[in-house]
């Protein structure tokens, strides 16, 4: 395939991109030409957080009325319990999958709760992965209680590892006790240097300006030099510390070099629900991140499930959400926020060979947008490559 006159995100230069055998290379075979006319062709997006094996469950029994994540949790439970099985939520999962890739990703990490003592759902995701091509796929095994909160759960996140799971998942937050949530991130490192695999957590996930586990997670990080790398997903109680503790606690995860991944669309939706007026917003401190160069990217959580019963799998409508909650729309910050999407999240995903360079994945989005605002604005995607193959568009 080559695609032509492309304009290149973030350079604005205008190039020629040849892809054979699936990587950007100097010579193509030349089957399928496209015509880019000068419009912007982006290296295709990354979901880094998502539960595919909740989406699409909403129904009339699962109904979160007070739009809890804790009521959220206990539908889930039920859902797990009567209805979840192998080939139902295989059909869920492969709706999704559509739904991401016709949005331009093409790498997707995904929670897999794991405090299902059969682990189906684990089981069922390790087997989509070895089977599917569309895209790359990560799972990272998430104990939805915690570590402690039942006798089982620590052996399940164990066998999670031995069954294939890339990432170890925690959520301190949710243990019944803060002893509990700091001794669950020394077990994820523990278990991520036992299994060489990297650490993605649900962090501080709640507005409670008291949960400050996001330091030791930093922390712990620097202190046993860990080389795998670790994301923080939601840090939503950062909305909620004082400045002065915000700009400490900054720093130590700009210098921990841990990821945060926000999820703005159902941080939007969950968070506040213990307000009155005037509500928090609820979502992490995105722009005072970037300004100290943490590595933030954007994510969408969940689709059609107890948590957020929207959801259109497009992940510039989670970016759109982050950009009107949050102080970003300068016209730098504008243009640069489509990196959280882009080259921030692929970084977190591991991707190394991304972007326009020789030997890079033939991913990419061809829009009908001549600056990067317009494909905010429009949500501008005209066709989708996936290793040459063009799975959007024709
Ligand atoms: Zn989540």
């Amino acid at each position: 395939m080559i695609i032509k006159n492309c304009v290149t995100y973030p350079n604005n230069k205008i190039i020629d991109i040849k892809i054979k055998d699936g990587f950007v290379s100097g010579d193509s075979d030349d089957d399928i030409t496209i015509d880019a006319e000068r419009n912007i062709v982006m290296p295709s997006f990354s979901e880094l957080h998502i539960h595919l094996d909740s989406v699409f469950i909403l129904d009339r029994d699962i109904e979160n009325k007070s739009g809890t994540l804790e009521e959220g949790i206990s539908l889930w439970d039920k859902y797990k319990k009567e209805k979840l099985n192998p080939s139902e939520m295989r059909n869920r999962v492969m709706k999704a999958i559509n739904l991401l890739e016709n949005n331009g990703i093409t790498r997707i990490r995904t929670n897999i709760d794991v405090s299902d003592p059969s682990l189906t759902a684990l089981r069922e995701m390790v087997k989509i992965k070895k089977e599917i091509k569309k895209v790359d796929l990560q799972i990272t095994a998430f104990p939805q209680h915690g570590l402690f909160t039942y006798p089982e759960n620590l052996e399940l996140l164990e066998k999670s590892m031995e069954l294939g799971a890339d990432n170890v998942g925690l959520a301190p937050h949710l243990e019944d006790t803060y002893e509990e949530g700091i001794k669950s991130i020394k077990i994820a490192y523990d278990l991520a240097e036992k299994y060489n695999k990297n650490i993605d957590g649900h962090i501080d996930e709640t507005d409670d300006p008291a949960s400050r586990f996001i330091e030791m997670l930093a922390k712990e990080k620097i202190t046993r030099n860990f080389n795998g790398s670790v994301s923080a997903g939601h840090l939503t109680a950062l909305h909620s510390y004082n400045n002065q503790y915000a700009s400490k606690v900054i720093k130590l995860i700009a210098r921990s070099g841990i990821n945060v991944i926000s999820n703005p669309l159902i941080n939007m939706h969950l968070q506040g629900r213990y307000n009155s007026y005037p509500r928090i917003r609820g979502i992490t401190r995105i722009r005072e991140m970037l300004d100290q160069g943490v590595n933030v990217v954007i994510g969408q959580d969940c689709i059609m499930d107890p948590w957020y019963p929207l959801g259109s799998g497009d992940p510039l409508d989670a970016l759109f959400m982050a950009l009107h909650v949050e102080p970003l729309m300068t016209p730098n910050l504008l243009e640069y926020s489509l990196n959280m999407l882009t080259y921030n999240a692929a970084k977190v995903f591991g991707t190394n060979n991304y972007g326009y360079e020789l030997g890079s994945q033939g991913d990419f989005i061809i829009t009908d947008a001549k600056n990067p605002v317009e494909i905010i604005q429009y949500r501008n995607r005209r066709k989708v490559v996936r290793g040459g193959i063009l799975i959007k568009g024709d």
